[in-house]
């Protein structure tokens, strides 16, 4: 049985303050719940002090990206472990913005995958096609390429705690979501995928998140899928009662 997992991506919003006084909020609205693990990514900057914010809480951590090498002369980059030290459980790898404006590749998600991993981190790496591949009917084809890329060489016992996030790139923070059929479409292929790749034992137990505009009024309908195992949620996230209301989806 899969647990469900609901993510916050704060992106480039919120200061230290700012952040600590959302999560404060937020343990408060979603005291008792425990059949979903909650995680926040706030910006590294924030990093530290949610980390102290959330202590006794049911919230895990997790930052936006990592980098590959443990340390060095790699000026404004952080490493895994320095995200571990500093609190975090999960990373985020090969977001969307992270490929459209920094040039992220499938290989260096695959990087960043290998060295979360050797650091402990639980790495949440998102795939997801653009419009015009939807529109020119690549969707099957792109999200087959990230996923056969960007895991190349991890072990079957790695890939079991490894979480994917679909993210269609055309529902990141545009207000459409894929439908629940055309989530779980492209859910269900992934997870065929992965028991082609890992064998059937393990893809059943990797969550596959939905990205992409979830907010309270289509939760519910996208969590009864039986290949969506939770969200990663952008917008929705920075408001303690928009969040605590998806956390809390019914089914
Ligand atoms: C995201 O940042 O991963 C995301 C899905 O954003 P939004 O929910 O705002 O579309």
């Amino acid at each position: 049985m899969r647990r469900p997992l609901i993510a916050g991506n704060w992106k480039m919003h919120k200061t230290c303050a700012e952040s600590v006084e959302l999560v404060s909020r937020l343990k408060e609205l979603i005291s008792g719940v425990d059949q979903v693990e909650v995680v926040v990514a706030p910006p590294y900057t924030a990093l530290a002090a949610v980390a102290d914010a959330i202590k006794g809480s049911c919230i895990t951590l997790s930052s936006q990206n990592t980098f590959w090498e443990e340390s060095g002369a790699f000026t404004g980059e952080v490493s895994p472990s320095m995200l571990k030290d500093i609190g975090c459980t999960y990373t985020i790898i090969g977001h969307s913005e992270r490929r459209q404006y920094f040039g992220e590749t499938n290989a260096t998600v695959n990087k960043r995958l290998k060295a979360a991993l050797n650091a402990s981190l639980t790495p949440m790496v998102c795939v997801g096609e653009t419009l015009e591949e939807r529109e020119a009917e690549k969707t099957i084809a792109v999200i087959d390429q990230q996923i056969r890329e960007g895991l190349a060489g991890v072990s079957s016992q790695d890939m079991a705690k490894v979480v994917i996030a679909y993210e269609p790139v055309w529902a990141i923070g545009t207000g459409k979501t894929a439908t629940p059929d055309q989530a779980q479409e492209v859910h269900q292929f992934i997870r065929q995928l992965l028991a082609k790749i890992f064998g059937k034992e393990i893809a059943e137990k990797i969550r596959i998140l939905y990205g992409g505009s979830v907010k309270d009024e289509n939760i519910d309908q996208l969590m009864v899928q039986s290949d969506i195992d939770g969200a990663l949620v952008g917008g929705a996230s920075l408001k303690a009662d928009s969040f605590a209301r998806v956390i809390k989806y019914k089914t």
